[in-house]
């Protein structure tokens, strides 16, 4: 599906996205060159109505929103972009040009647990991830093992660092094993969504 222009007058909508936490951060306007523009450049960039021209958001402000994906409506007239924004998107210094508080960033989790999937299905010698798999699952989980010894360890103490450290790696090796076990995060949540409806 491309495109139509003609259907609008040369505008249409673009929504854009957080890639990461998915809320929805503002709606601009694009034409066909704004468009070929936030492809060629990676940087979301309009159609301003009210200046009359090509406007890279962020342009002034610094707060650029860098382009994860393009996707167009089924029938060609909307475009859906998902982009990290460098800072907040909107003019009055909110999050969002609705207002909303875009703090989450969970959705992070599921752009790691893609590149864990590809490191599994696309090893390559320098990735870390790509030699845990080449070991095998006993090793995958006797690393989970550790890291959660090292996150006891460091919860006893007083470094929000260290903790931080110990967390990040103990969530990154649940998910690798997740993986190595073939199963999803989801049926994970599937079997916490069941124990709540209790
Ligand atoms: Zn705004």
């Amino acid at each position: 599906m491309k495109i139509d222009f003609k259907k609008m007058d040369g505008l249409v909508p673009a929504i854009i996205q957080d890639a990461f936490s998915g809320t929805v951060l503002m709606q601009g306007f694009m034409n066909e060159e704004a468009l070929a523009k936030t492809e060629k450049s990676g940087l979301v960039t309009f159609y301003s109505r009210s200046k009359n021209r090509l406007w890279t958001k962020g342009e002034t402000s610094g707060n650029f929103m860098e382009v994860v994906s393009i996707a167009f409506d089924c029938d060609g007239d909307s475009i859906l972009i998902k982009a990290n924004p460098r800072g907040p998107v909107c003019h009055t210094g909110a999050d969002t040009c609705f207002a909303e508080v875009n703090s989450s960033k969970t959705g992070f989790i599921d752009h790691l647990r893609t590149i864990i999937k590809d490191r599994k299905n696309n090893p390559t010698d320098q990735s870390y991830t790509a030699s845990l798999f080449a070991k095998g699952i006993n090793k995958v989980a006797q690393k989970v093992g550790e890291e959660a010894v090292e996150i006891v360890i460091e919860a006893k103490d007083d470094n929000k660092e260290l903790f931080m450290g110990e967390a990040a790696d103990l969530l990154y090796h649940y998910l690798v094993l997740l993986e190595a076990k073939g199963y999803e995060l989801d049926e994970v949540m599937d079997v916490l969504i069941e124990r709540h409806k209790k």
